[in-house]
């Protein structure tokens, strides 16, 4: 017998091991199903932990740091230049952050005897798949959850990832700090790795194609960022477009649309990102895929095909870790037969800049597109003491409200923590609350999450 032949029989086989797949696999083990992860890494943590959230909120870090130091001058304390150590950072993000992260992982998925099998799966049937590379081998399974995420997406015809030319997980790799960085997309990520860059000391020249930042976002959340951005890089310009782009020698040559030739040290082509389902032997099932790529399930997690499921990004937007977990719960608990659903109302979303900018629920300009009336409640940050004595009177928070009900249907905020204080929003648009509930729950003072309480305050006044 070769490896090969081996056929291994399983309750539940996930394909892929990023935060959708192994929130599913470990809730399928504490359910009493065997389960087993296979992984073309053969590791736990998937983009999130590799090339994604981790490793980006590590460097991001790093930058908030060197910005409070700097800031520091303005109340007489001064550290100095900073010297940065770009190996002893490699080290700490790699080792401390993620190595530490990927060793936690592996020990719960040990303790809750989930396998991870190295290799690319690749469906041969409903109940089948074959696993090829490190270990290869069959699977029979009684149900699969496609868990395969999503990779970066290139310029149409431009750019792919080479040397000088990155995609986000190359420039989490920090291999060097350019002198000069364009980053091409004014979307999230764009904007937290240009920081990191711009932090660390690279002239950083961001192009946007549409008209703003974060597009799709309420302007009056992106207006501080974009201030602070605009003070941070050296260039932004918005509604351009890079039209084309040439790697020679030691650097890039760049068109840009209204602002002529450019070079640049290193670019980074941050346009989004798109479903991994090519190449997985979907075509074998019954698995419907859409135009987009994505896998199309129903809120059960469930594909056209009664055998297979689907978590996390390969199914869709929004593209975002917190959402994935809790996908891989729900399909967990729809496979071992619970009455569960993925009826989420809100999934949060956090754009962690300095300042930070985080929604959940409906947005203001969702309700005006919809013309769907709704009273919006904001508090500047201005009037906030917690803001004072942080030196940080620049954000702002928002409340959508049910004019009718008072109930809350949408929560935002922009400034330093952020992506903490929607946490709150996110329960209050969960559970229904009423802007009343808001304004009557005791906020701890001098804090930021007062800034809800009033917010849901000078509602109440204007009622
Ligand atoms: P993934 O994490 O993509 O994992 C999929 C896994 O499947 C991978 O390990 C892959 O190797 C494996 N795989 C694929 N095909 C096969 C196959 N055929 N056989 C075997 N294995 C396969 N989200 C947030 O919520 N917050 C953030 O702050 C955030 N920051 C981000 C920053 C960056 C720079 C990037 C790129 C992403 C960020 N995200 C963030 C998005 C987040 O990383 C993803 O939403 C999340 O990782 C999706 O999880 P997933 O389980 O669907 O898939």
């Amino acid at each position: 017998m070769v490896m090969g032949d081996l056929v291994r029989e399983v309750d539940v086989a996930v394909v892929g091991g990023g935060p959708g797949g192994y929130s599913a696999a470990f809730r399928c083990a504490e359910l009493g199903l065997e389960a087993v992860v296979v992984d073309a890494g053969k590791r736990l943590g998937g983009a999130c932990l590799y090339e994604g959230c981790i490793p980006s909120k590590a460097l991001l870090h790093v930058a908030a740091v060197m910005h409070e130091v700097e800031r520091a001058r303005e109340f007489g304390l001064d550290y100095g230049e900073p010297r940065l150590s770009v190996d002893a950072l490699q080290k700490w993000k790699a080792e401390r952050v993620v190595g530490k992260l990927a060793r936690g992982l592996a020990g719960v998925a040990r303790s809750k005897g989930v396998d991870v099998i190295g290799g690319r799966a690749v469906f041969e049937d409903s109940r089948g798949l074959r696993v090829e590379g490190e270990e290869p081998q069959k699977i029979r399974f009684k149900h699969a959850i496609v868990a395969t995420g999503s990779m970066p997406a290139t310029l149409p015809g431009i750019a792919s990832a080479r040397d000088r030319v990155m995609d986000s997980t190359a420039a989490l790799e920090l291999v060097d700090v350019p002198e000069r960085l364009l980053v091409i997309g004014g979307g999230y990520i764009g904007l937290e790795l240009g920081t990191v860059y711009a932090a660390l000391g690279s002239q950083v020249t961001l192009v946007e194609m549409t008209d703003g930042l974060l597009p799709g976002v309420d302007r009056d959340l992106v207006q501080p960022l974009a201030r602070r951005v605009e003070k941070l890089f050296a260039a932004v310009h918005l509604s351009a477009k890079v039209t084309a782009l040439r790697e020679s020698g030691a650097g890039v040559e760049v068109e840009i649309e209204g602002h002529g030739a450019r070079s640049f040290d290193r670019v980074l082509v941050a346009v989004g990102r798109r479903p991994q389902s090519a190449g997985l032997g979907l075509e074998a099932t019954r698995v419907r895929v859409d135009e987009r790529a994505c896998v199309v399930i129903d809120e059960r997690c469930r594909t056209s095909d009664p055998h297979l499921y689907a978590v996390g990004d390969v199914t869709g937007e929004p593209l975002l870790a917190h959402r994935a977990m809790r996908q891989g719960k729900v399909v967990a608990e729809v496979i071992a037969g619970r009455p569960a659903a993925f009826d989420n109302v809100v999934v949060p979303a956090v754009v962690f800049t300095d300042p930070e900018v985080a929604w959940c629920g409906l947005t203001e300009n969702e309700a005006q597109r919809a013309g769907r009336p709704v009273k919006v409640a904001k508090f500047p940050w201005a009037a906030s003491g917690r803001a004072a004595t942080l030196g940080r009177s620049d954000g702002l928070t928002k409340l959508v409200v049910d004019p009718g009900s008072g109930r809350v249907l949408g929560a935002a905020v922009v400034g330093p923590g952020a992506g903490e204080l929607i946490a709150e929003g996110a329960l209050a648009v969960e559970t229904a609350a009423l802007a009343e509930d808001v304004a009557a729950t005791i906020h701890a003072h001098p804090t930021l999450s007062e800034s809800w309480m009033e917010a849901a305050e000078t509602l109440l006044r204007g009622a």
